[in-house]
């Protein structure tokens, strides 16, 4: 799940949009691409890639041409595909058929979701990506596709429960942060998390934990993101992405997550944090 979040930075976190990772049937009916409502203009379109089966209704005026639906799906399935290969290249982590992906009209999706999360959402994944679209494939449209890719694709070869949110939020936004060529914090995120360790408004690992960060309200929601970004971004920068890709091969076999940080890293989840803390 991705909350909307502005370009400008963390000072401003009212109105931010992230998204949701839930848990099939944590708060809505399960998903059925047939069950869909009418869309935007009161049909789906539907195309097919080696890895995806889309469906859009974003309303854009015309079908063909420079700026048509037909350009905007083919965009997102190269977004989609790119997800694919990064995800695969550095995690080792592929499902085996095809992920089912929905690509709404902003109105469609706000109308329809708005009031089904306490913080504001632009995607969610509980079985199917939903998206909440734009009228071209713009960066921040990107970073939502690679986002709910990585849930979708962790979702397929993990049992469920098994991943901790933190740990899957956190490679979410690790993800969609690679796919505009952002590696590290941002100066304004790196000062927003300061900030929130020195007055002591941390969020705790008990709800970071938690199966999926869906029941909090938006300042924890934006908090817990972070938090668990900079988590990621952390052991990839001590470590690197090789300990990581290692990490996650033995985690989706089924290895405890406290006894393989331990192993790979040589640190409980508690003392990750406090040295996450202490650089700050
Ligand atoms: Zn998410």
């Amino acid at each position: 799940m991705r909350r909307r979040k502005t370009e400008t930075g963390w000072s401003k976190i009212n109105g931010m949009r992230l998204c949701v990772f839930l848990l099939l049937s944590a708060l809505l009916p399960p998903s059925s691409l047939a069950a869909l409502d009418r869309g935007a203009d009161g049909k789906f379109h539907q195309r097919r890639s080696a890895h995806f089966r889309l469906l859009q209704d974003v309303d854009i005026d015309h079908r063909t041409g420079r700026g048509g639906s037909r350009q905007f799906e083919q965009a997102v399935i190269e977004a989609l595909e790119d997800a694919f290969r990064q995800v695969h290249k550095k995690l080792d982590i592929r499902p085996r058929g095809a992920v089912d992906v929905v690509v709404y009209d902003p109105a469609v999706f706000d109308g329809t979701y708005s009031d089904q999360f306490r913080f504001s959402t632009v995607g969610f994944y509980d079985g199917v990506i939903h998206v909440r679209g734009d009228v071209e494939v713009n960066r921040r449209l990107v970073r939502t596709l690679h986002h709910e890719y990585f849930h979708a694709a962790l979702d397929a070869v993990s049992a469920r429960g098994h991943v901790p949110a933190w740990l899957n939020e956190g490679l979410a936004e690790w993800f969609e942060n690679l796919a505009i060529g952002k590696r590290r914090l941002s100066s304004a995120e790196y000062a927003y998390l300061s900030q929130a360790n020195r007055l002591d408004r941390w969020v705790p690992l008990s709800v970071l934990s938690q199966p999926t960060f869906a029941g909090l309200d938006n300042e924890s929601a934006t908090l817990a993101y972070l938090q668990s970004y900079a988590m990621i971004e952390y052991l990839v920068r001590h470590h690197g992405e090789h300990r990581l890709r290692r990490f996650m091969r033995k985690l989706v076999r089924g290895a405890r997550l406290e006894w393989l940080l331990k192993r790979e890293y040589r640190v409980s989840l508690a003392e990750l944090e406090a040295n996450l803390r202490a650089e700050l």
